[in-house]
């Protein structure tokens, strides 16, 4: 096995070869910002949170997709990345309808969190108010676009845990949506064995159990921590 070292916001990390920086970053127990990145599953680097500065790069890497090599110096937390983080939150709250105080995931939702972390109180966008579906046609589970970020959790777990591959992105930039089998109500969807773990997975309220109401939404963290990394750990077998 071999060894990387590299510095962190000046702290000296030794890391496996292959390990990205978040993951360095997050062995010496040094905060990066995520939204789309779920251990156990590949990486997306979609929600742009995790940038972060590396000494000789002109462009900000995302954490989640950039391996920690020998050598580096990685800065996480400066005014730029402080500001820009900022910002992409604001584009985030302002391309959706996220009315938290009528969402299933108030005060239980990684964005809101997430906002209240990089000091958003407001956005300096203008709200563009999209016209976006919402999809009850599952027996257990539900679906609001309005909600979406578009961090494509559900989309991974489904595929690459579950092995269902239910969900997948339909067109592109702005008019991007999560979409269920061949552009189906989820609910014609026969792939779909309505496990949960995408409800699990999703970060915002955009996917829900059917019954919940304002705040109530719950996630299984653990079930689904469990489930991401029971392969190799080889839970199964034991
Ligand atoms: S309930 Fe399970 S199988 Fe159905 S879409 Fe969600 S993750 Fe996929
Ligand atoms: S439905 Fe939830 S998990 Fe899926 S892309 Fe949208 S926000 Fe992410």
């Amino acid at each position: 096995m071999s060894v990387n070292t590299l510095k962190i916001d000046g702290q000296d990390i030794a890391v496996e070869e292959g390990a990205t920086i978040l993951q360095a970053a997050r062995e010496a127990k040094i905060p990066i910002p995520t939204l789309c990145y779920l251990e156990g599953v590949s990486p997306a680097a979609a929600c742009r949170m995790c940038l972060v500065e590396v000494k000789g790069s002109p462009k900000l890497l995302p954490a989640c997709h950039t391996a920690a090599l020998e050598g580096m110096e990685v800065s996480t937390n400066t005014p730029k990345l402080q500001s820009f983080r900022r910002m992409n939150m604001e584009l985030l709250f302002a391309e959706g309808n996220h009315v938290c105080a009528v969402c299933v995931a108030n005060g239980n939702c990684e964005l809101q969190d997430l906002a209240i972390r990089v000091g958003m109180d407001h956005s300096r966008f203008a709200y563009r108010f999209p016209d976006r579906k919402v999809d009850m046609s599952h027996p257990q589970f539900g679906i609001d676009h309005n909600r979406c970020i578009l961090c494509t959790r559900c989309v991974r777990v489904c595929d690459e845990i579950e092995g269902a591959h239910v969900w997948d992105v339909a067109q592109r930039g702005e008019h991007c949506f999560i979409v269920s089998g061949m552009n189906q109500p989820w609910g014609k969807v026969d792939a779909c064995t309505s496990c949960g773990k995408c409800v699990d997975a999703c970060p915002t309220g955009a996917i829900f159990r059917k019954g919940s109401t304002i705040g109530e939404k719950e996630r299984d963290r653990e079930k689904l921590s469990f489930l991401v990394t029971a392969r190799e750990k080889q839970q199964w077998t034991r």
